[in-house]
């Protein structure tokens, strides 16, 4: 069944997302403050629209994909947020990365107006919107969740839902956060092997099948020439940009600070790539965190 969706931020993510829906046979309308996001949009069928407002006219289904926590309270809340627009029975799609206590204040602000809203934040990276691949990490009740299942399996392949409102947002903020101590770990043993003379790519070949196998390790090798594909070997441009991972790692230390819980690794990572960020690296891919230990970086 084709439905009429609005589509909110149409970046590097939410770009390829929203051609994915419009393959599916959907007709989207979307709006974005870049003009090249605009552009590359339009050439993938997406309708433009001149503003958030002008978008949610007559659509059923309002996605948002935005950068952070600052910019989805923006579009939703307050006297003129975009929840003063949409018209009853609207459910509401947040992909965004953001803290779990926003999406929880998004979400109450939707249903006092008698709006359904799921979080649901995505794993998968720019290659995974682009083949319509993404893990989607829901928050929110299961009836939204039913009616927001057939898009999200047009943008992606894995859905796990995870609890009430802001439950996908803590579960993703648990992933990268795991995801950027991982990274730091994997480049500071390949420089440490280099160091030592070793051949990187032998070394990444015998650890992506030994006991620190992991996504760095195999897919995204933080170290230039091991892996033709990965950002790394591409000058670290695309990919997950530093900047983005240290705004997550800053989520996850605000989220154990309201709960007391123990993260030194997570707090320790969230300083290197603030540092990879002060070295002129923070719109780069978030693995050139390996260049922090690098010897001749
Ligand atoms: P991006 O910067 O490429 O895209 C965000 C877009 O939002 C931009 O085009 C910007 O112009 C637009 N925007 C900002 N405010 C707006 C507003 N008020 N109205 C309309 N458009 C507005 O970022 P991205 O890489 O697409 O990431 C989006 C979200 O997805 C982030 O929260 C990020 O953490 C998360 N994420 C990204 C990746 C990745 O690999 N890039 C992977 C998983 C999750």
């Amino acid at each position: 069944m084709s439905t009429t969706i609005a589509f909110i931020g149409l970046g590097n993510m939410g770009g390829p997302m929203a051609a994915n829906l419009v393959k599916a046979g959907h007709r989207v309308t979307g709006f974005d403050l870049s003009a090249e996001c605009v552009a590359r949009a339009k050439a993938a069928g997406v309708a433009i629209a001149a503003s958030a407002a002008e978008a949610v006219q007559g659509a059923a289904v309002l996605i948002s994909m935005l950068p952070a926590s600052r910019h989805v309270e923006g579009l939703y809340l307050g006297e003129t947020g975009i929840l003063q627009s949409v018209a009853p029975n609207t459910l509401i799609i947040d992909c965004s990365t953001i803290a779990p206590a926003s999406a929880q204040k998004v979400a109450q602000a939707a249903g006092q107006r008698g709006l359904t809203m799921i979080d649901a934040p995505v794993s998968g990276g720019t290659a995974g919107a682009q083949a319509g691949t993404l893990t989607f990490i829901v928050g929110g009740d299961d009836a939204a969740l039913a009616r927001a299942r057939p898009l999200l399996e047009a943008m992606g392949k894995n859905i796990f839902h995870m609890g009430t409102a802001g439950a996908g947002q803590v579960a993703k903020l648990c992933n990268n956060m795991a995801l950027g101590v991982i990274m730091a770990a994997t480049g500071e043993a390949l420089a440490l092997g280099k160091a030592h003379g070793l051949d990187v790519g032998a070394l990444s070949a015998m650890m992506a099948v030994s006991t620190s196998r992991s996504w760095a390790t195999e897919v995204c090798n933080p170290w230039p020439g091991v892996l033709p594909n990965a950002p790394s070997s591409k000058g670290y441009v695309g990919g997950f940009g530093n900047d983005l991972m240290l705004k997550d790692l800053g989520l996850a230390v605000e989220a154990a600070l309201q709960t007391g819980a123990t993260i030194p690794l997570g707090e320790s990572a969230r300083n290197l790539y603030a540092m990879n960020s002060s070295a002129g690296r923070g719109g780069l891919d978030f693995s050139s965190v390996v260049r922090l230990f690098q010897k001749d970086a």
